[in-house]
């Protein structure tokens, strides 16, 4: 059977791409060559928890949220208290992360020199030709050490476990450094951008409010929505099916034909079809894309991953020494412990752990710590335990709950990151009816990744409907600057 579109890789991608390709009653595919569908969102329960291996929640979005409202499970959608404040861990003291200008100027994770600074910042000037710039360059040259240190690097390992000297802030933070290009500075940029935020009365989509879905999940967990992308599409999931090769036939002329080798237990299948979409991550991607375009092939292995450890762990309520009001804490690395940051999942959702229990998901690991993949798993466990003990006043130990290593977690939007997306954008223009979506090109988080899908199946339904994003012009801008 000729398929009108392939997708290859049922992550949040993948699936979106399908769900939204099927329900303009396209003939499609999905493959999947693990047994499950999700990719990175993974839900277990064990002993009485409900655990993440992945993701643990997601920030509301619109197209998140009609994707929920599509599959009719609203009903099933938590949304945990948005005012739960995320801490950073610092001098021995958790501080709210300051929200707002006032905040910030309030808070006590920065000194009065610290503060000073931070006030300088509409005044020192625009940084011109640089290129791409790392994120703690840009936030030293603009906000100061500190900012730098106590509040942005802990954030940037919140997001990508990543390291704020090795990440472009043009790729990772285009906001940010869009209002240095644009507005002169980040505080004038912000202000800005407040003042012309039209009221939700007067907005395009006034129906629904984002503000009470800062935090979503599921009553059974993320791996909800996979579960529900993959019902939709019935028969047209395939898991268990290992793409092996990519290739097109030359037709001058004619319409595109990809030729799609599948294998499937003993089965191997030869599968064609008009549109190809590759929702892997990129290494694989540039393994499937290399008799198709070697240029793009390359290109497409230079995307870095760092590994990553969830380490859950459990103890009871009582056993802690202090409220565990929010929504976790991050650690900067100069604050004496390993563990990156740790999320109190059972503050945030309901029914997450046993009666009277506490469910605290901890990460360890990540681009400033690349031996910790390899530890053994009690070791693990007690670098969690001691560092939480430190920073929460535990009594005891905890119950161990299954561990996750990732050796290839999220891809690191390095220095250079935005130029190289945006050639690849071009070497896939350059292969009539191949699609590229994933976490690699347009943001990690769930969110980003569910509207770049949709915006690219949007743009296979109709090739005439762009799919330029913010980002994407900024990376061509950059692209411009650095020519
Ligand atoms: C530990 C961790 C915590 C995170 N926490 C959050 C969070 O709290 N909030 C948030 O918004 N984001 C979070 N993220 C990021 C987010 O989960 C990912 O960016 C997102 O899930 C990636 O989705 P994807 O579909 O692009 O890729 P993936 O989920 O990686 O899916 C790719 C799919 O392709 C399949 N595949 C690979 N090779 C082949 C092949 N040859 N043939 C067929 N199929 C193939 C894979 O099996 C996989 O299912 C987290 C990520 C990790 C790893």
């Amino acid at each position: 059977m000729r398929y009108d579109a392939i997708i290859l890789g049922a992550g949040i991608s993948g699936l979106t791409a399908a769900h939204r390709l099927s329900r303009r009653n396209r003939r499609i595919l999905l493959l999947e060559s693990n047994d499950r569908v999700g990719g990175a969102i993974e839900t277990m329960e064990s002993d009485g928890f409900l655990i993440e291996r992945g993701p643990n929640s997601l920030r509301g979005t619109h197209e998140f949220l009609d994707l929920v409202d599509e599959l009719g499970i609203d009903d099933e959608l938590i949304a945990a208290d948005p005012r739960a404040p995320a801490y950073i861990y610092h001098r021995n003291a958790l501080h709210a992360v300051p929200m707002g200008p006032a905040a910030l100027i309030g808070t006590e994770l920065l000194s009065l020199r610290g503060k000073m600074r931070l006030l300088a910042e509409p005044f020192i000037s625009r940084a011109e030709g640089l290129g791409e710039e790392s994120i703690a360059s840009f936030i030293r040259r603009r906000l100061g050490d500190e900012v730098l240190e106590r509040i942005v690097a802990p954030f940037v390992s919140g997001v990508y476990a990543g390291d704020a000297e090795q990440l472009s802030v043009q790729a990772a933070m285009a906001r940010l450094a869009g209002f240095e290009t644009d507005s002169g500075s980040i505080m004038l940029g912000a202000l800005r951008g407040l003042l012309r935020r039209k009221p939700e009365s007067e907005a395009a989509r006034p129906a629904r409010s984002l503000r009470r879905y800062r935090l979503c999940s599921f009553r059974t967990g993320l791996h909800r929505l996979p579960q529900a992308l993959s019902a939709s599409l019935g028969n047209a999931v395939m898991t268990g099916a290992r793409v092996e090769s990519v290739a097109q036939l030359s037709i001058p002329e004619g319409e595109p034909v990809f030729e799609i080798e599948a294998v499937r237990g003993r089965d191997r299948q030869v599968l064609t079809t008009g549109t190809l979409i590759v929702a892997t991550p990129a290494y694989t991607a540039s393994e499937l894309t290399l008799k198709l375009s070697p240029g793009l092939s390359a290109l497409l292995a230079e995307i870095s991953y760092n590994s990553l450890v969830t380490a859950p762990l459990a103890w009871r309520a009582t056993q802690i020494g202090r409220p565990l009001d929010g929504f976790g804490f991050l650690a900067p690395r100069n604050e004496g412990l390993r563990t990156l940051g740790s999320i109190w999942n059972s503050t945030l959702f309901p029914d997450r752990s046993r009666q009277g229990w506490a469910l605290l998901t901890n990460f360890i690991g990540g681009s400033t710590d690349p031996g910790a993949v390899n530890l053994e798993d009690g070791e693990l466990r007690r670098i969690a335990s001691d560092d939480l003990k430190r920073v929460l006043g535990i009594e005891g130990e905890p119950l161990a709950l299954p561990l996750t290593r990732y050796w290839r977690a999220i891809p690191q939007y390095t220095i250079g990151h935005a130029e190289r997306i945006e050639k690849i954008r071009k070497a896939v223009e350059k292969v009539n009816g191949l699609v590229l979506i994933g976490n690699y090109m347009d943001g990690v988080s769930l969110g980003d990744c569910i509207k770049h899908a949709r915006d690219a199946a949007d743009h296979c339904i109709d090739p005439n409907r762009s799919t330029i994003g913010a980002k994407r012009e900024t990376a061509r801008e950059i692209t411009e600057q650095t020519k």
